[in-house]
């Protein structure tokens, strides 16, 4: 069972981070990125839901997260 079903964004351990894929590609959360984005209590299956993760490229909200360990996709 994909674990970010029942997840928020305060059980990502800190060497955790959050894939969004949206049309245009795919941004890197971090833990502390998404606690001051939209707080430790967000459900992460709920994430893409949230306008403030909404990318500001193509417009489009992020399909379904995925966590993923911290630098991946080059961030650290
Ligand atoms: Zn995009």
């Amino acid at each position: 069972m994909d674990r970010a079903f029942t997840f928020t964004v305060g059980d990502l351990a800190a060497d955790e981070a959050l894939r969004l894929p949206c049309l245009c590609g795919a941004r890197i959360y971090r833990r502390d990125e998404l606690v001051a984005l939209v707080g430790a209590d967000a459900r992460l299956h709920l994430i893409g839901l949230r306008r403030e993760l909404w990318c500001s490229s193509c417009g489009e909200p992020p399909f379904e997260g995925q966590v993923v360990p911290v630098g991946a996709n080059g961030r650290s």
